[in-house]
């Protein structure tokens, strides 16, 4: 995705993530003291929520595909309706995709 369709994105004003608290994509800031962390299941029900927020957004297809092109060391929170583990792997999934076509191509 090119820069121009990169900002479009961001200013779009149809996104469901729109004045949410960032807490709820990112988790909370390392900076927080440890009793004020959250814990697993807080994780798991954070994560749940954002998931079905995105489920409902209108750009969620492009949004995730914006993600996908930032690298897999840039990948952070929530975003697309995906975690960054999760992109990071449809990144190496791609990846090997591509290595599996151009292996198939030269045999
Ligand atoms: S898919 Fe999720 S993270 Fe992306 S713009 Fe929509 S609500 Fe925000």
């Amino acid at each position: 995705m090119d820069e121009t369709a990169l900002k479009k994105l961001k200013d779009w004003p149809d996104r469901m993530c729109q004045g949410t608290d960032l807490e709820l994509w990112f988790g909370p800031s390392d900076d927080v003291p440890r009793e004020l962390r959250e814990t697993k299941s807080e994780e798991v029900f954070r994560i749940r929520t954002a998931k079905a927020v995105c489920a409902g957004c209108p750009i969620k297809v492009e949004c995730l595909e914006s993600e996908l092109t930032q690298g897999i060391y840039n990948q952070h929170g929530v975003r697309g309706g995906k975690t960054a583990n999760e992109r990071q792997q449809l990144i190496r999934d791609r990846r090997d995709q591509v290595v599996a076509e151009r292996i198939g191509e030269v045999a």
